[in-house]
């Protein structure tokens, strides 16, 4: 669906008024294209003192070959060019003239930070440079998880840090999406699809973002085609974002089986052949989902990747919905999910290292008039991924996507007024692409993703609706 108010504020005359106005100024967000390096422009890189993700971070940006600048302070920070200089990666100094350039990501290692005065290295580090950063660009703090600080006061500062993030991603505009990343004890092992995934354009649309990353086996992983040889099943691919999932993941190298219901038949096929991925019809509230899916991805040498991303939504507020209405969407959104995945988990169902990704949405975060039904069956899914994902073993992992408003058919039906307002009220200004949640789960589903476990990232364009 074209979004008109954008093709609008892209014209001459469309510039003035919003200009005059004062009227939201969405800016087209730049978008991952295979082929292209994980970041085009230079990173500006600090740390607070006595950060000890810094040679991670460093390794990371070396193996991205980012052109990396030392920031505020940091020229002579030893321990930053001491632990840049430990994995080859080459920190240029900001020099007086400078001070013009600009930046595609400032990268801050704030792990050091153990009490409410050391937050000024976040003002030291960022105040210089907070008009120096380029459209689409990107603000990554890095911390630890507050819980494995070793004093109440570490834990208050790190956790201070979110505030920092999410005012950043309010107050930078142009497409700049800002990120905190917590690591836990000994898990900077893991940060690199993490990284590669929030400095990339792939991340467009997700901004004001907390995400944890935990210690697991660290897996080799070619990183241009991250899912060659995984096989996996996408629920509802045929159309919107089930279709762009498809498409994505069959990109990064995964044979899918595009699954939906009979009556999608030919659009199913369209998708399956488009990506060279098979059909499966299906309708995930049958009681033999787990196992006919199973069989499915047997023959292509067992299921690796799971998308739950069918859905349906069924509007009326509680005092007019039929309990039909309520039953339905309970079931499909929620009830088919949970027993999917019982059987696939109870039955060997899934690949060692696999991957169990469910699509929650904004609205069972925030709740929603008329959604009493859908938020119930949404916010149900954070709660099977949260409560999932300590129980799982052999290297499995599940995480979720809360879109936020996505152009689809779904989001078409929307009464024109309330559509208008979903798409302004995030920090871009404008909706999303089936693209940005398939790019968001294509990252959880990443081979070398084994550090992320019981993740719920909303793709929302920092939405103000349960922020
Ligand atoms: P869509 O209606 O365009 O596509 C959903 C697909 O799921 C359809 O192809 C449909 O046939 C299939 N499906 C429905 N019931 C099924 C069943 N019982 N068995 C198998 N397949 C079934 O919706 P969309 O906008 O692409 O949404 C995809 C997911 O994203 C949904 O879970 C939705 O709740 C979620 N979501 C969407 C938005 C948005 O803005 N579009 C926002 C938040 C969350």
């Amino acid at each position: 669906m074209t979004d008109q108010y954008q093709t609008f504020a892209k014209s001459p005359i469309g510039k003035f008024v919003i200009k005059n106005l004062g009227l939201p100024s969405p800016i087209e967000l730049n978008r991952f294209q295979a082929g292209q390096p994980v970041i085009q422009g230079a990173v500006l890189f600090g740390a607070a003192p006595n950060s000890h993700l810094t040679a991670s971070i460093s390794q990371v940006l070396s193996n991205i070959h980012a052109d990396v600048y030392a920031g505020n302070h940091a020229g002579d920070n030893n321990e930053l060019q001491q632990a840049a200089a430990s994995v080859g990666l080459n920190l240029r100094a900001l020099n007086q003239g400078d001070k013009e350039s600009r930046f595609k990501a400032l990268v801050f290692d704030a792990s050091g930070i153990e009490n409410a005065e050391q937050l000024k290295a976040l003002y030291d580090f960022f105040h210089p440079v907070a008009r120096q950063i380029q459209t689409s660009g990107r603000v990554i703090v890095i911390g630890i998880s507050p819980e494995t600080a070793k004093s109440v006061a570490a834990a208050t500062a790190q956790r201070a840090l979110e505030g920092f993030v999410k005012s950043v991603g309010k107050e930078f505009k142009k497409g700049i999406a800002a990120e905190l990343v917590y690591v836990d004890q000994d898990a900077q092992d893991n940060i690199e699809s993490t990284l590669r995934f929030l400095l990339s354009p792939r991340s467009a649309y997700v901004s004001g973002q907390v995400i944890r990353v935990s210690k697991a086996k660290t897996v080799e992983v070619d990183w241009a085609q991250p899912l060659a040889g995984k096989t996996a099943v996408v629920t509802g691919a045929s159309r919107g974002i089930g279709e762009a999932i498809a498409h994505v993941l069959a990109r990064d190298g995964a044979h899918v089986i595009c699954l939906d219901v009979p009556q999608q038949q030919a659009d199913l096929e369209r998708v399956a052949n488009e990506i060279g991925g098979s059909v499966l019809t299906l309708d995930i509230t049958a009681n033999d989902a787990g196992e006919k899916i199973k069989a499915a991805a047997a023959t292509q040498g067992g299921l690796d990747i799971i998308v739950h991303n069918a859905g349906v939504t069924r509007d009326k507020t509680l005092a007019n919905m039929k309990p039909e209405l309520w039953d339905l969407v309970i079931n499909i959104n929620l009830a088919a999910n949970e027993r999917v995945n019982d059987y696939l988990l109870n039955n060997a169902g899934l690949n060692e290292n696999g991957r169990i990704i469910c699509v929650s949405s904004i609205s069972g975060i925030a709740g929603n008039l008329g959604q009493t039904n859908y938020a119930v069956s949404k916010a149900g899914v954070i709660g099977l991924v949260k409560f999932t994902a300590p129980t799982l073993k052999n290297g499995i992992t599940i995480n979720a996507v809360a879109p936020g408003f996505i152009e689809t058919q779904m989001t078409a039906a929307i009464p024109f007024a309330i559509r208008e307002a979903g798409r302004r009220m995030n920090s871009m200004s404008q909706g999303g692409l089936p693209v940005d949640v398939a790019e968001t789960i294509a990252y959880f589903a990443s081979t070398a993703s084994t550090g992320l476990n019981g993740n719920v990232v909303r793709v929302c364009g920092q939405s103000l609706l349960g922020a």
